[in-house]
């Protein structure tokens, strides 16, 4: 089959993660249909996997059987064959026919357990896991070694490690004990400086924009205010870490505070639509103006709610025009076909951000971004059209106070 991208050492970055993504989502679809499946893979996944997959089966219309069992053959190759001990998810996506496709994904990260059978490939569980996950730079620290380590996606890409130099205990005739102590703390001052010194360089070369540090309390104040500006800005979390703690509990406790920090991260892009749309910033909300801002390229962010479930639209199969709605039109308005299909509304969104490579903010648990209608679009500007009208709406009251972003549209 076309492609199989697995990454060479089973650890996928988010740069990885995010080239596939679009290759998902500008997959040409054919006639036949795109087998997506989500694996947890820890201990016992099999019962449940079987299950899934009798419903799945019981569900399939009659001509999609056959192409069902040929994808998922290769699909059931895969997990036999090239998946290791260490793996805690998969998510495989493959297409039989004469226009083959197979792409998997080795995951650090278990994820539920899923198999759906489509004209597409269903990417949200993926997007989502990117999101939440996603990278930081993790610095470990005591007063005589400290490790710097890459945080992608859940699971550790780099490590950097470094240990103090001896010091030579002449304590006697040579050191007395005070002079020793005092030749500690300044080398212990000097270690954790070199040592945030090649933080910065972690951290300026990877681009990574959070850091969280761990270690003893005293090491972690040293190093707190070592920080140049810059990294300070991107501390989000400190946690306490005894020498004793093997990394990958430290590490593990570490995505806990990522997460927390990310849900939080989440809740501020939320209200920041909310606030844009209750002030007439250049912003949309609700399903078919979503998706219609990012089929035109306007919209710098989407913010879409896990529970966000539209059910149906549909999308024209010759020149992928889509549109929500569960009302499907005779022909498509764009090119005339008539080949027009239901989709998923809520991939057909998602599909649109990954195709624009536009940032995505998945969300859970958020009753104002439900208000909204479940996913909503920071715009770049404001569409000229949208424009004409909010102006209409405005005029003469005054209180429209155009963003930079309008300024640029009306100026054309
Ligand atoms: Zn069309």
């Amino acid at each position: 089959m076309k492609s199989n991208r697995v990454c060479a050492n089973g650890t996928l970055t988010v740069e990885d993660l995010q080239a596939q993504l679009f290759i998902l989502a500008t997959l040409e679809p054919s006639r036949m249909p795109v087998v997506t499946g989500y694996f947890d893979l820890r201990p016992g996944y099999r019962k449940e996997l079987d299950e899934t997959l009798r419903a799945v089966r019981k569900g399939l219309a009659a001509e999609a059987a056959e192409p069902f069992e040929q994808a998922w053959l290769r699909i059931q190759s895969f997990l036999r064959t090239e998946m290791s001990g260490q793996d805690k998810g998969a998510a495989v996506f493959a297409r039989a026919g004469d226009r083959p496709f197979f792409l998997a994904l080795r995951l650090q990260t278990p994820v539920a357990v899923s198999v759906s059978v489509d004209s597409r490939a269903r990417i949200f569980p993926l997007i989502e896991l990117k999101d939440t996950y996603h990278q930081y730079a993790l610095m470990v620290a005591t007063e005589t070694d400290v490790e710097i380590v890459e945080v992608s996606l859940g699971a550790v890409t780099e490590r950097v490690w470094k240990t103090r130099p001896d010091l030579r205990r002449r304590v006697g005739r040579e050191w007395t004990q005070r002079h020793y102590r005092s030749h500690r703390r300044e080398r212990t001052h000097q270690f954790l400086k070199e040592a945030v010194k090649g933080l910065r360089g972690t951290m300026l070369a990877s681009g990574y924009q959070h850091l969280v540090l761990a270690g003893e309390p005293r090491a972690l104040s040293l190093v707190k205010k070592a920080l140049p500006r810059f990294l300070a800005a991107r501390l989000i979390a400190c946690l306490p870490a005894s020498r004793e703690m093997e990394l990958h509990a430290v590490v593990e406790a570490s995505v806990a505070l990522f997460h927390e920090h990310e849900a939080r991260e989440s809740l501020a892009k939320v209200e920041r639509l909310e606030r844009a749309i209750g002030t007439g910033s250049p912003a949309v909300c609700g399903a078919p103006a979503s998706l219609a801002a990012l089929r035109t390229g306007h919209a710098e962010a989407l913010v879409i709610a896990r529970e966000f479930e539209p059910g149906t639209g549909w999308r024209c199969t010759l020149c992928n025009e889509a549109a929500a709605g569960s009302v499907r039109p005779a022909v498509c308005p764009r090119c005339g076909s008539v080949t027009l299909a239901d989709v998923d509304l809520k991939e057909e969104i998602v599909h649109a951000a990954a195709k624009a490579r536009c940032e995505i903010e998945t969300v859970a648990g958020s009753d104002a971004l439900m208000r909204l209608g479940g996913v909503g679009c920071l715009l770049r500007f404001r569409p000229a059209e949208q424009y004409a009208k909010a102006r209409r709406a405005w005029s003469g009251e005054g209180a429209w106070r155009p963003g930079e972003a309008i300024g640029r549209q009306a100026a054309r």
